[in-house]
């Protein structure tokens, strides 16, 4: 049968106590037993079905963490108060001191300043490569090599990682494949190509409503469970669990991902279409002459499209700004960073997401000063919208 993540999530049956369509939320940061022996065995990990704390396990966050791993196909999951919360907690249960990490140098900047500022501090070192480029991927390996990172499609660049080729090095190297599906959740699948761990921002397009941050884990059993070990997992000792009230909203937002998603894609390949006729130079991964589109159309279910993220190059920053305060104006949508939200979203990568990387290693990874990305929105007519979008690149002089 195919692999449908979006029947996947609706198969699930999850009820509440009284038979409530939701699950209830459970507003309880400490559960109490009848036998003192089995509260001892729950310390272990070794009783299912039984809470212990909030900050270990919450149900609420289990009826969310499982839709995560149902549309992932992993085994298991576990959430998290922010995608940074999922991402530095995986990185911290798979890296010790003296350790060793092969990352995309296209990432999102917070990712790229935790690996490049951050982890040095506790003698974990990263070496950053072009993930397309998979004979430096291959050449950056060393002995104490623990994990490959990379996003399915990277911010901002919107490059396209091939998963089944760096999950088969990673295997021939006993490294740990990890990949933020942030950008593409439904559309691809990484455990499924590959991925070891997949961990995500729920901030963006799985929540898709602006209103929280969050995050999620997934991967084996063994893994999950290692997180949350009451002696050593990094979940359990650092503490990055989600609110469960949050959870209950996130997992009720998730049932119409699917939607949202094929809503995102057709209005971003319309514009991506209308930018191209503009002579605007487009980074978009559902053009054909995209350099990640191929990789992109093995690894994805075409139902899902190419995705709601686009970026276009103006040159500068100064006419990125002019252009995108005049789109303010028209209502295109809202100048703000993030993604994933029904109203368009642009900003100016190299001076907002992106900004914690280093101006050398920006134009290394071809971010030109004048990209603006877009987080193309649920807009019902994108054709009015590009009128908009057209009038705001003609009465500012980018076109
Ligand atoms: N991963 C990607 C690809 C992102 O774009 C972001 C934030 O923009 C994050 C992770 C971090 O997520 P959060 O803001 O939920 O911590």
């Amino acid at each position: 049968m195919k692999f449908d993540p979006a029947s996947r999530i609706q198969d699930l049956r999850q009820f509440g106590e009284y038979g409530d369509v939701n699950p209830s939320i459970t507003d309880s940061a400490t559960y109490t037993f009848m036998q003192a022996k089995t509260m001892a065995d729950t310390f272990h990990g070794e009783t299912e079905g039984c809470f212990l704390y909030s900050r270990h396990w919450n149900p609420s966050n289990k009826y969310l963490a499982d839709a995560m791993a149902a549309m992932e196909g992993t085994e298991a999951g576990w959430v998290t108060g922010s995608g940074m919360g999922a991402i530095t907690t995986a990185f911290l249960q798979l890296c010790n001191s003296g350790d060793h990490i092969i990352s995309s140098m296209t990432i999102y900047g917070g990712s790229f300043a935790f690996l490049q500022n951050w982890l040095p501090r506790f003698n974990i070192n990263v070496t950053f490569v072009n993930i397309t480029d998979l004979d430096a991927v291959r050449a950056a390996i060393r002995p104490n090599t623990k994990v490959i990172y990379t996003e399915t499609m990277t911010n901002p660049m919107l490059q396209i990682s091939d998963i089944p080729a760096l999950a088969k090095i990673s295997n021939e190297n006993n490294i740990k494949l990890v990949v933020d599906n942030t950008f593409t959740p439904m559309m691809v699948t990484p455990s499924r190509l590959g991925a070891h761990i997949v961990v995500y921002s729920l901030t963006k397009f799985v929540n898709g409503k602006n209103d929280c941050v969050a995050g999620a884990i997934c991967g084996t059993h063994d893994f999950i469970g290692q997180l949350i070990d009451v002696n050593s997992g990094t979940a359990m000792l650092l503490g990055p669990v989600l609110d469960p009230m949050r959870s209950s909203s996130i997992l009720k937002n998730m049932h119409t991902l699917h939607l949202r998603m094929k809503q995102h894609s057709f209005n971003a390949m319309y514009l991506a279409n209308k930018f191209v006729e503009a002579g605007v130079t487009i980074h978009y991964p559902g053009l054909p002459t995209n350099k990640g589109h191929e990789t992109l159309k093995r690894m994805m279910d075409p139902q899902f499209g190419f995705g709601g993220m686009i970026a276009i190059d103006l040159g500068t920053a100064e006419q990125a700004s002019k252009l995108m305060e005049k789109m303010e104006i028209e209502d295109v949508g809202y100048l703000a960073v993030s993604l994933g939200y029904f109203k368009t979203l642009f900003s100016n990568s190299g001076k907002s997401t992106s900004s914690e990387v280093p101006e050398e290693v920006q134009r290394e990874m071809g971010l030109s000063e004048g990209m603006v990305r877009f987080s193309v929105g649920l807009d019902n007519d994108i054709e009015r919208t590009w009128e908009k979008i057209h009038k705001s690149l003609r009465e500012t002089g980018c076109i």
